[in-house]
């Protein structure tokens, strides 16, 4: 067997097995060209799919004789001038487009370069090379490919029907156009303009949208929500669809990375992960994005048809998409649910900003700047503050203690009505109260929420989250500190739990006690409990915990210590102690309940990260009734 060296058509006929693989791969290449090439005008025929005619028309800066020599050649390129591979800003780079066409079809150029005097024409049949002859032409490219695969009888045979390939090439030439609004393209067949994509005017968002709408349909403009987020050195822009224009797969979702539309599965992973809770997992939201970023974060080189890309961060990049997806579905869920919603929630503030501008301070005992008028708001001699707190005490008795019996006195509206003595310094309160940062609460309404009046607005907060955020950080903090009050239950409560979850519990059980948590092992599938933290032991489920507790252990294994899960557990202890939904509470409840909330560091949410309370300003309310 003798080695030998693979002539240069041959090796060009490898190549264009990898990279042109069908009619509409040729043209990808070519149309790339012409977008290289800097055209504002592209003009596409296909004849038999593209199998006998394929040919490409540009406006773009066209070659001159010895550049078109050049052109057809292996390796050969205008496009790599560093040699640096990661710094790539054209379509093309590996320069091997025209010579693998070139070399399993019959292929003509003819160009003009802008200067030029004249226009040249060159061919390229099967792999031999003709000389270059003067021609007439405007400024610009025409790429003319003649019986694609003629030279390779074999991959003929895998060529679909002329109408599959054409649609083959509409698909990429559609692809190319939503990444480059600014160029006008057309695609005619024998039998008809498959492709009319005039380029529009306008700003960058106007023209993108207008070709995406052009492509994908006017519901689509009608229906998307404009994204444009910025990470770092990361810019995502384009249009998602909203969750109720979906499709039955994932074929109307485009990613374009600087411009070249690639496939790539975090795009999908990153899609499902920002609509899961807004779309059934069968269907897909219809959305072009398009991420810009530094060429030396991408590596484009994956892969000849350059279809796939590595991404240095792909954390960042899901991250990026996810954000800011999440970011505009958010938004359009408001504007969706009503028209009159879309001045409301915009100007309903989350707990973030509200703290912010409020100065809250969790290190202080006394809100910042209002400290003052914490002691007149509680009185010593009044009534009213028989079961509130002082500020200065912890959080510990009132947290654990104010929720715990239900007030048999009437409400404290009701309250400040009735007693006309009172009435006067309560008022006073009342408007003291409304200088702290939650406000004075006004009413409970569905047993769920509480409505506080603020001195520019009002709050809404919701009692299970808040008060569970409260159970939380008290919680965390008395362990930390070692120093968990318990309270002993008068009967001992059995808990039955399967085997493992028993000697799992039991051998924890030295642990649990520092939680406040006194439990032992009480035959082979039951366990005892003696004692529980004080702070939720009026509220709990006493067999609900320990099952869950048991979980959270197993979980864990033996190699972590509880301590390591110290958040785990305080969650899981706060969910199940925590005042409920559907409680009705009374005004010092309500009261204490926000003004424990302004010390408690994150009381802003929950411990699944949902809001504890929202708030909207005077002027925002004014705003939605016409006044300001
Ligand atoms: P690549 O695009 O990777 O550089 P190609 O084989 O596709 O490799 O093209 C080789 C070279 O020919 C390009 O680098 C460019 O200089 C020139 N060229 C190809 N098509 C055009 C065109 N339509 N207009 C101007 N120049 C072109
Ligand atoms: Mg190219």
């Amino acid at each position: 067997m003798t080695i030998r060296l693979l002539s240069p058509t041959l090796i060009n006929q490898i190549a264009a097995g990898e990279v042109i693989e069908r009619p509409a791969s040729a043209l990808k290449e070519l149309v790339e060209n012409s977008i290289d090439a800097g055209a504002s005008r592209i003009d596409i025929k296909l004849k038999d799919g593209g199998r006998s005619l394929l040919s490409v028309t540009d406006n773009g800066k066209g070659m001159s004789a010895e550049e078109l020599s050049m052109a057809v050649e292996r390796h050969a390129t205008s496009k790599l001038p560093t040699d640096d591979l990661f710094n790539i800003s054209f379509l093309g780079f590996r320069g091997e487009a025209l010579p693998s066409i070139g070399s399993v079809s019959r292929l003509t150029m003819t160009s003009k370069a802008k200067d030029a005097d004249s226009g040249y024409e060159i061919s390229v049949e099967g792999g031999e090379k003709s000389s270059v002859k003067p021609a007439a032409c405007p400024i610009g490219t025409r790429v003319e490919v003649r019986d694609l695969f003629f030279a390779t009888p074999a991959r003929l045979k895998f060529l679909k029907t002329p109408s599959t390939e054409a649609s083959h090439a509409v698909d990429i030439i559609n692809r190319l156009a939503m990444a480059n609004p600014n160029v006008s393209f057309y695609l005619s067949t024998e039998v008809k303009q498959a492709v009319k994509l005039p380029a529009s005017n306008g700003d960058f968002f106007e023209t993108r949208l207008a070709r995406l709408t052009d492509i994908l349909g006017k519901n689509f403009g009608e229906n998307a929500m404009k994204i444009d987020a910025v990470r770092e050195n990361m810019h995502l822009t384009g249009y998602a669809g909203l969750p109720t224009f979906n499709r039955g797969n994932a074929q109307h979702q485009f990613l374009f990375v600087n411009g070249r539309a690639v496939k790539d599965k975090l795009l999908n992973g990153a899609v499902r992960g920002a609509y899961q809770d807004v779309l059934a997992g069968s269907r897909y939201p219809v959305l072009a994005l398009f991420l810009e970023l530094p060429p030396e974060e991408v590596d484009v080189n994956v892969h000849p048809a350059k279809a796939e890309v590595r991404f240095r961060d792909a954390g960042m990049v899901r991250g990026l998409i996810v954000g800011a997806l999440k970011h505009a579905l958010t938004e359009s869920g408001h504007k969706t649910s009503s028209t009159v919603g879309i001045g409301v929630l915009g100007a309903i503030r989350r707990p973030d900003e509200v703290q912010k501008q409020a100065g809250f301070n969790y290190q202080a005992p006394l809100i910042r700047g209002i400290g003052a008028r914490a002691s007149s708001y509680y009185p010593s001699t009044s009534t009213y503050v028989s079961s509130a707190p002082s500020v200065q005490q912890g959080l510990s008795e009132h947290v654990q203690g104010i929720f715990d019996e239900p007030s048999a006195k009437p409400s404290y509206i009701y309250e400040v009505e009735q007693e006309g003595v009172e009435k006067q310094s309560e008022l006073q309160e009342q408007q003291n109260a409304e200088e702290y940062p939650l406000g004075a609460a006004r009413a409970q309404v569905h047993e769920t929420y509480i409505v506080a009046q603020t001195s520019d607005g009002i709050v809404i907060v919701d009692q299970h989250a808040a008060h569970e955020r409260l159970v939380y950080e008290q919680m965390k903090k008395e362990i930390e500190e070692g120093n968990v009050k318990t309270q002993i239950l008068l009967i001992p409560e059995v808990v039955e739990i399967e085997e493992s979850a028993v000697s799992a519990v039991s051998q924890r059980s030295e642990e649990l006690a520092k939680f406040g948590l006194i439990v032992e092992g009480f035959g082979d599938n039951a366990v005892v409990v003696r004692e529980v933290p004080a702070l939720i032991a009026s509220r709990i489920d006493i067999n609900k915990l320990v099952v869950d507790l048991a979980d959270e252990i197993l979980d864990a294994g033996e190699a972590i210590s509880l301590k390591e899960k110290l958040h785990d557990v305080c969650a899981t202890m706060a969910c199940h102690g925590s005042v409920r939904s559907g409680r009705r509470l009374n005004g010092d409840e309500m009261n204490t309940l926000l003004r424990d909330m302004e010390k408690t560091p994150h009381s802003g949410q929950c411990n699944h990260g949902r809001p504890t309370y929202v708030e909207l300003k005077l002027k925002d309310i004014e705003k939605l009734f016409g006044r300001s």
